[in-house]
């Protein structure tokens, strides 16, 4: 797989990469490193690096893993490697068994090798991708590249190029490539899923016996340039509704993610229309698959709202009412923000759920968003255009203090509490009692406190306490 990590320009990402590998600040198992034997391989191959395919200098004494340099190798190692190293022993050690055994065994035994084999490689994908959209969702996409190069191999090897796994890892390590603002490689890599993506809806179309659909010319490809001379080709499939419904969703659901990753590659170069064009595909997709209110459907929401805001500066509001402020904004701003306050009370509505169920939300695709930065990108947009004192800006706060209750941080969530509070005694200044916004903020300022009263142990408030004195007091948001 042909990864552009340290081609094309260097991100900051990157930067803080290198300074980690020339400390060597890393929990390091140099230790478990030899030489390539250029012997060990098969005749007349070379034996390339795990990361990035180039011929292969250093190997691990127990998998056999292998890369290029020591660099690759602490890539591959913290984030991934070492996590699976003793599933990939032990999974050397069968293949070598199996290439060593006698002609004319017994076919049944071997089957069932086969599938026990099947079965380790499908578990050390799942652990690669968990690690990926972990890192992933920190938007720490250094770490996540090698964790996602090594899921889209598996996914190869077992479920073979056309599935939707592959496509699936494809998506990823694209996302993974527009974090580190690879646009070369996404803008390539999106013509080739969109291509995937195409093929799934047609198998899926002669699945359900509407195959014809396709050759209706429902297909309509347009072209549009995407960086430098790059010619991007997407296929606007126009599938009528009543089959859509009847499609796995999972297909349907594919090609909101690809649209998705779309429209936020235009949204990175700053291309208004094409990235709303194209979000707005991606709801359309999502919301079939899963519903218009639907968690995946709502960060697509986010990134529409984030595209409105292209070139729309924020005003200065110390001089203005609090009342008057959306007044104030041009439509597009005034469309982003309402479009902002749905994709909020989704997830309001879905964690308050949770909490009473006494659950915890999981979620599963990285590559559209993640509930913390959703909420962490509506809290900073609604302090930019609207203020710190404003509805928009306590209710993103205050969901977001719901959101670290529910994963058990404590102190996060203390933090966003106090922060909230704060923005509704402000917000409580301009408007009185009897107005609507009124109540419903004292009704979160409640919520607040009584969470506050149970989170607010003694080690919480002595880490807190310590975290102000390093920061002597500069207010964190
Ligand atoms: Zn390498
Ligand atoms: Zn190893």
């Amino acid at each position: 797989m042909d990864s552009m990590v340290f081609k094309d320009e260097v991100t900051e990402n990157e930067i803080q990469w290198q300074t980690v590998v020339a400390k060597q600040d890393i929990r390091t198992n140099f230790h478990l490193l030899k030489p390539v034997n250029p012997l060990s391989g098969k005749r007349d191959t070379t034996i390339t690096c795990d990361i990035c395919q180039n011929p292969a200098t250093l190997q691990c004494i127990s998998c056999h893993s292998c890369w290029c340099t020591h660099e690759h190798f602490l890539l591959d190692d913290e984030p991934i490697h070492v996590h699976i190293c003793s599933k990939l022993t032990e999974l050397w050690y069968m293949q070598f068994e199996r290439a060593h055994q006698q002609i004319g065994e017994d076919t049944v035994s071997k089957r069932m090798e086969d599938r026990i084999q099947t079965q380790m490689i499908l578990d050390i994908k799942r652990t690669c991708e968990v690690r990926s959209r972990g890192y992933c969702a920190e938007r720490n996409y250094i770490m996540a590249l090698a964790p996602a190069l090594r899921s889209l191999q598996f996914a190869l090897k077992v479920c073979g190029p056309q599935s939707i796994e592959f496509v699936s890892c494809s998506l990823m390590l694209a996302r993974i490539h527009l974090g580190l603002r690879k646009y070369n490689y996404v803008n390539q890599s999106l013509s080739q899923l969109s291509v995937e993506c195409d093929r799934q809806i047609q198998k899926e179309l002669q699945n359900i016996g509407e195959g014809k659909i396709y050759t209706n010319k429902i297909t309509n490809v347009q072209t549009v340039t995407g960086l430098g001379q790059n010619m991007i080709k997407f296929p606007f499939v126009r599938i009528p509704l009543e089959v859509l419904e009847r499609m796995d969703t999972q297909v349907i659901s594919l090609q909101g993610r690809v649209q998705y990753l779309y429209g936020t590659f235009f949204q990175s170069l700053g291309e208004r229309d094409l990235s709303i064009k194209f979000l707005s595909e991606s709801v359309y997709y999502q919301s079939l698959a899963e519903g218009p209110t639907g968690l995946k459907t709502s960060l697509s929401y986010l990134e529409i709202a984030k595209s409105l805001l292209i070139g729309q500066k924020p005003k200065d509001l110390s001089k203005l009412n609090m009342k008057d402020r959306f007044k104030n904004l041009n439509t597009q701003v005034k469309q982003s923000l309402n479009i902002l306050q749905i994709t909020v009370d989704i997830w309001n509505t879905a964690i308050r759920r949770s909490l009473n169920e006494q659950k915890v939300m999981s979620f599963d695709y990285a590559e559209v968003g993640e509930p913390r930065l959703l909420l962490q990108d509506a809290k900073a947009i609604a302090a930019m255009y609207l203020g710190m004192d404003s509805f928009l800006f306590i209710k993103a706060t205050s969901t977001l203090c719901l959101l670290f209750t529910m994963y058990d941080a404590d102190y996060e969530a203390v933090i966003e509490a106090r922060v909230a509070r704060r923005a509704i005694a402000e917000f409580q200044k301009w408007v009185g009692p009897s107005d609507k916004e009124w109540q419903d903020a004292h009704t979160w300022d409640t919520d607040m406190r009584d969470l506050m009263s149970v989170l607010e142990t003694p080690e919480v408030m002595r880490r807190i306490a310590q975290i102000e004195r390093e920061n002597q007091g500069r207010i964190i948001i």
